[in-house]
């Protein structure tokens, strides 16, 4: 981060560190489901298709994959190495010996200098974290892991049907760290029933994991989702527009300034969503969102006052 002018530890900024030039991330569908809709019918706010939109279909090639989706972002975001992103439901679903050959389709395309692999808390053993780190080495490919979470808030948890608790990603984080491999967290702000609070414990507990990196949500409701019959019915309260942005920028705040933000709000298609964005784009979100931050005074990590600072409750004398 730039910690004289930069509001946020951008990942634009990290992985300019990292390699030297932009890289970008490429989408890949790997023929995979995910363990909380085959026993059920997953997060209230999951589309049936998932999340990988911009990608193409699992019955084509990994490389054929990355390929096809390079030639058409490589010209428009002038980025010349990339990260292969496994993103869609629960890669690490699959048995390992086929995740690891998918991986090493991957690696071998040229100009891939990343794996990234998007997954659930409770859906990674120490055996697939080993084989991970093993193939890191083997491959010297760097490899991030992305766990979903959403929120701290347990009972939130519970009512969109994660299927897992706080604890699996904490212990998630905590076994991944052994191996040295980068996790990822992913959160949404503004779930029904998650207040500012939440938000303000969620930067807090994220702060003091070992965590790299995190990428925030702004709740999107695909038409296709449980929660867009609720959403319809007026029966979920969601909170405002000017309330997300106030959330965000206490989260981004309160939030250790190392951690990267890789995203501040969700940017998907919006014809397929009952809800998303307020119906604003983008770009206006992140400029009143800047503005906010820059009236307040607030930068990343401004308000990280625990995590042994100025908030510890000290002895004034011995
Ligand atoms: S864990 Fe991910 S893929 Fe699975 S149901 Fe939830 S959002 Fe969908």
């Amino acid at each position: 981060m730039n910690k004289e002018t930069s509001l946020y530890y951008s990942y634009a900024d990290y992985l300019r560190e990292q390699y030297g030039q932009k890289v970008y991330k490429l989408p890949v569908n790997l023929p995979v489901t995910c363990p909380n809709r085959a026993s059920g019918e997953g997060c209230s706010f999951c589309a049936g298709k998932g999340t990988g939109f911009e990608a193409c279909g699992p019955d084509v090639s990994v490389a054929d994959q990355l390929r096809q989706t390079r030639e058409k972002i490589e010209k428009r975001y002038k980025a010349h190495k990339f990260i292969a992103y496994f993103q869609n439901y629960t890669n690490t679903f699959l048995p390992l010996s086929r995740l690891l050959s998918y991986m090493e389709e991957a690696a071998g395309v040229e100009d891939v200098v990343e794996i990234a692999i998007s997954t659930r808390p409770d859906c990674i053993s120490d055996a697939y974290l080993e084989a991970l780190a093993g193939f890191r080495e083997e491959h010297g490919i760097r490899i991030c892991l992305e766990y979903g979470l959403q929120t701290v808030n347990y009972h939130t948890l519970k009512k969109i049907r994660r299927g897992h608790g706080l604890a699996e990603f904490i212990d998630a984080v905590l076994r991944t760290d052994r191996w040295q491999l980068p996790v990822c967290a992913h959160m949404i702000l503004n779930l029904p029933g998650d207040s500012m609070e939440d938000v303000e414990e969620s930067a807090r507990i994220l702060s003091a994991l070992s965590l790299k990196m995190v990428k925030v949500h702004s709740l999107y409701i695909p038409e296709d989702s449980p929660m867009a019959g609720d959403y319809l019915m007026g029966k979920l309260a969601i909170c405002s527009k000017e309330e997300y942005l106030e959330r965000l920028a206490a989260f981004i705040a309160l939030l250790r300034p190392d951690i990267v933000v890789e995203r501040l709000f969700s940017r998907i298609p919006e014809e397929d969503a009952v809800f998303c964005n307020w119906g604003c784009s983008w770009w206006k979100l992140m400029d009143e969102w800047t503005d906010l931050m820059t009236r307040k005074g607030l930068r990343q990590g401004s308000l990280c006052a625990y995590l042994n600072g100025p908030a510890l409750k000290r002895m004034d004398k011995e």
